[in-house]
């Protein structure tokens, strides 16, 4: 079967599943392998709660009438995702960056929902098996479709691009996240520049904030829209206050880092006609959730969760925000910082001796990483010796910061702080 072929059977319903725990009628499922799981195996199971067919690329697991035998299932969903956006007419904006990536896009989604039927990424699936996933999501009824393409090596979003072909770019910032992969800062500078690269191929769009250096020097050969001129922070205390055309704007969103990630949805919704208004009410009712930048009071505590994840830039910027906070005494919880190679322990020295210059009243450490670059009593280990700690000596009446790697997973600090 080629391609054009399973694409017929995808647009009876636009419907394709890789988990069986998911599934829903009539869909095309894709037997994808992982390293600890080889989909084929779950091709029978799929058929019987109601897979219109499978598709699978081990013969031993053919199911007659039922199963589409393939070289490669990953490629042959990669392949569908490219023959479908060649299929659609609608504009698909693409979204990277080391930092904020999902903030921007949910808030992008929020501004042109208003007016627009749209297809976004679904929470983080933003790599090789995501990006086609939500391109094969977009129906007939979508508008325009927004999609968020994550990275840790390079070639990966000049690959990811080949697949979403994207009509508008943004880069949200070029930090310090997956080193190891992209082999330093240059390297995620490059690597995220794919992105331009394509634009720029494609005689496309990119968005471009005109403070950003990079940026503005990457797209120099490239069709661009500037972010507004009348857009300006205000403040961040601790929720991102902007205006815009003189219109007050009042985020849900802390730490100063998001006013860009608001001029991005701004632009974009000013760009495709949405009223001010209406852009004013998108971004004041959005509500992040999944542990990104969430305030949670807690008895007399003021709980500011960043444990959704963390890297050098999302760190200082996280420590910085918390310093303009004027609101009680200051704890900050830091967890290790992951993927960060040789600059591992560099990075956490940084962060330490930064922490040191803002004087927080008290900061604690968790993990090896950063036990090893601190010399205060209050590092740990592990979790576990954190905890301990913290429910024998209790944080009362604190504005409490908390921000580490997603393998930490700081927010089980939660749980114990009283
Ligand atoms: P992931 O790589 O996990 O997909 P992401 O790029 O989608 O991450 P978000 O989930 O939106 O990013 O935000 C993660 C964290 O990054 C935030 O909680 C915040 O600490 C930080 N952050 C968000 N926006 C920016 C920005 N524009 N610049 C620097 N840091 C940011
Ligand atoms: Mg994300």
């Amino acid at each position: 079967m080629t391609i054009a072929d399973i694409y017929k059977i995808y647009t009876e319903h636009f419907l394709v599943d890789t988990d069986t725990r998911k599934i829903r009628p009539n869909t095309l499922f894709f037997a994808l392998k992982g390293d600890n799981f080889n989909g084929n195996k779950f091709a029978k199971e799929a058929i019987k709660l109601g897979a219109k067919y499978a598709i699978i690329d081990e013969a031993e697991y053919k199911i007659s009438g039922k199963t589409i035998l393939v070289a490669n299932v990953l490629e042959t969903l990669q392949n569908l995702a490219k023959y479908h956006r060649s299929k659609l007419t609608i504009p698909v904006i693409g979204l990277t960056g080391s930092n904020g990536k999902t903030t921007t896009k949910e808030l992008i989604n929020a501004v042109l929902s208003k007016k627009y039927k749209t297809t976004a990424t679904i929470g983080n699936l933003n790599n090789h098996i995501g990006v086609p996933l939500t391109i094969l999501s977009i129906t007939p009824k979508a508008e325009i479709g927004i999609i968020e393409m994550g990275a840790n090596h390079q070639k990966e979003i000049e690959f990811l691009c080949s697949i979403s072909t994207p009509d508008f770019g943004y880069i949200t910032n070029f930090g310090k996240a997956h080193l190891e992969g992209f082999g330093g800062i240059n390297g995620v500078i490059k690597g995220k520049s794919e992105l331009y690269t394509y634009l720029i191929n494609n005689d496309k769009t990119a968005i471009v904030n005109p403070y950003d250096a990079i940026q503005v020097e990457k797209t120099e050969n490239c069709k661009k829209i500037l972010f507004s001129s009348d857009t300006q922070f205000l403040e961040a205390d601790p929720f991102v206050k902007i205006s815009h055309q003189n219109i007050i704007i009042k985020s849900n969103l802390i730490g100063k880092y998001n006013y860009t990630n608001i001029a991005a949805a701004i632009t974009i919704g000013t760009y495709f006609n949405i009223s001010i208004e209406n852009i004013k009410d998108a971004i004041e009712n959005y509500i992040p959730t999944n542990n990104r930048s969430q305030v949670i009071k807690k008895d007399d505590n003021i709980i500011f969760l960043d444990a959704y994840n963390a890297n050098p830039t999302s760190m200082e910027a996280a420590l910085e925000n918390f310093s303009l906070i004027k609101e009680k005494s200051k704890t900050v919880i830091l967890g290790d910082m992951f993927e960060l190679g040789i600059e591992t322990d560099e990075e956490h020295q940084k962060i330490v001796n930064l922490s040191d210059k803002y004087s927080f009243d008290n900061t604690f450490y968790v993990g090896e990483h950063f036990f090893k670059a601190s010399t205060t009593n209050k590092k740990f280990k592990n979790f576990e010796e954190l905890k301990n700690y913290v429910i024998k000596n209790p944080l009362k009446n604190q504005s409490i910061l908390i921000k580490g790697s997603r393998g930490m997973q700081l927010e089980r600090v939660l749980e114990f702080i009283t």
